[in-house]
């Protein structure tokens, strides 16, 4: 399974405009049989342009939230007056 969060494209709702075909600033977008496809994946940037542009909100781009190493706080600076 991957685990890199791609665009997903809702064929359903795609007209073909290829509006996100001619934004995606990576060639990562393709239109086949007059639907957009992320043809390539591995060029995907994230940039999220084509969810922008597309007029029929076919585009969706799952927003990831990782869990990174928590910082400890940070210790109050002494102060002079105490
Ligand atoms: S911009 Fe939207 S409607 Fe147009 S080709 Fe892309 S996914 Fe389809
Ligand atoms: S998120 Fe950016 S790089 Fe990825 S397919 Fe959409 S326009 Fe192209």
């Amino acid at each position: 399974m991957p685990t890199d969060p791609l665009p997903t494209i809702d064929h359903n709702l795609c007209t073909g405009c290829r509006r996100c075909v001619e934004i995606c600033p990576t060639q990562a977008l393709a239109q086949i049989d007059e639907k957009a496809h992320l043809l390539h994946p591995e060029l995907c940037t994230y940039c999220v342009a084509c969810q922008d542009v597309c007029p029929e909100n076919a585009i969706a781009l799952p927003f990831v939230i990782g869990f990174g190493p928590v910082s400890p706080p940070t210790p109050p600076h002494p102060t002079e007056s105490e």
